[in-house]
């Protein structure tokens, strides 16, 4: 029998920072984890403290920021990897009420520090951009496939990863401790996005669950290393390939490219990219999305060593980071959860 603090369900990007978390406080862990949902490995990784349509602040951006950008840091020290790339991001103006909107937002106490206030001119020729651009400033991008591969690579190397299916009826619960075939735990995080919705624990937590779509483009005369942000991202990755992306479809819920993605992916680009490229690449994912746009974490109102770290939506590089650390205090200082995170708040 092997003991350990914690078990955790999901290696996406909830997990990683909850392992990290458990690390960094000397916890034991064992991760189990199926490749059943994908939204972590497809994610486009940017993290931007703007949401871009309405020129308003990411909800506890700093806080976040603050949280999250340490964390990679030390994974990248740790496992001799690089994954955080500070990235230029440009909002590309449809016209000269958007360039007001956007100088007016810079004068808000909480975006100050994300939008420039110099408007950046397009002098590319392969951009349609007559209006410019407003620069965010602090943005990057993660890339979450070679971090989630190096993090697969270190759980196994110690030990830690099961590369399995957890079936949550095989949980037997012994006095305070759990024991699962031949793991014995003190407690359970259940980190597994979408695949919740297979937890008989947790399935009844409000997720919508919305698919995304990502292209990866080959586009020699592009010749950009920023990212745009007009009808849809244009995010570049080196050596001419750019992810452009992405979708959102709340009715289809699995991980399988669609024609009806490309085509909308294709003809959005091609309102503000004029030179010649090909598609190489095309992956999608689910979402762990909320109603209420805020993460979905805490404790089972009846198991009390049973837990659940999720909703991370649309923007899980940024969020993770932050949410492991509140769930971590709450387990095992007894912090309690703001009313905005707990998982409780909708009851
Ligand atoms: C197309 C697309 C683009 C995106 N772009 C960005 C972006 O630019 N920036 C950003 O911050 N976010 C982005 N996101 C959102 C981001 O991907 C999510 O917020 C985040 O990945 C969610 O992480 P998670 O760990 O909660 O879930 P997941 O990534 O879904 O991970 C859950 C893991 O648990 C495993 N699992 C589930 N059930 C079980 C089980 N029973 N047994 C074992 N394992 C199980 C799954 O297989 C998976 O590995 C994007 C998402 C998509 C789809």
């Amino acid at each position: 029998m092997k003991e350990v603090d914690y078990i955790i369900v999901g290696c996406g990007l909830a997990s990683i920072a909850f392992c990290e978390v458990l690390r960094s406080h000397g916890k034991s862990f064992i991760v189990y984890n199926d490749d059943s949902q994908k939204s972590s490995i497809v994610a486009a990784g940017l993290y931007n403290p703007v949401i871009l349509k309405r020129f308003s602040e990411v909800w506890k951006a700093k806080e976040q920021l603050k949280s999250a950008l340490p964390v990679y840091s030390k994974i990248e020290k740790e496992l001799n990897i690089t994954i955080d790339y500070k990235l230029r991001l440009l909002r590309r103006f449809t016209s000269v009420q958007e360039q007001n909107k956007w100088f007016t937002a810079s004068d808000k106490p909480s975006l100050e520090s994300f939008l420039s206030l110099q408007l950046v001119k397009n002098n590319n020729p392969e951009i349609d951009a007559p209006f410019g651009f407003g620069e965010v400033l602090h943005a990057g991008r993660i890339d979450t496939e070679n971090l989630i591969t190096n993090y697969k690579k270190f759980l196994t190397a110690t030990d830690s990863l099961k590369k399995q299916s957890f079936t949550h009826t095989k949980i037997q619960f012994e006095g305070d401790a759990i024991h699962y075939e031949n793991v014995q735990a003190k407690q359970i995080v259940f980190a597994e996005g979408f695949g919740v919705k297979h937890n008989p624990y947790f399935n009844s937590i409000p997720l919508t669950g919305s698919k995304g779509e990502i292209l990866t483009i080959k586009a020699p005369d592009l010749k950009i290393d920023y990212a745009v942000k007009s009808s849809v991202f244009v995010i570049p990755l080196g050596n001419d390939l750019y992810n452009v992306g992405a979708t959102y479809n709340n009715e289809d819920k699995s991980n399988t490219p669609t024609g009806a993605a490309k085509e909308e992916l294709i003809s959005k680009l091609k309102t503000f990219i004029t030179c010649p490229f090909e598609v190489v690449g095309h992956i999608a994912g689910v979402r762990p999305t909320v109603k209420d746009r805020r993460p979905l974490v805490g404790r089972h109102p009846e198991q009390s060593n049973l837990y659940v770290l999720n909703g991370l939506g649309t923007r899980g590089v940024m969020i993770a980071p932050y949410v492991a650390n509140k769930l971590f205090r709450y387990i095992e200082n007894g912090e309690r959860l703001d009313d905005e995170i707990d998982v409780n708040r909708f009851k």
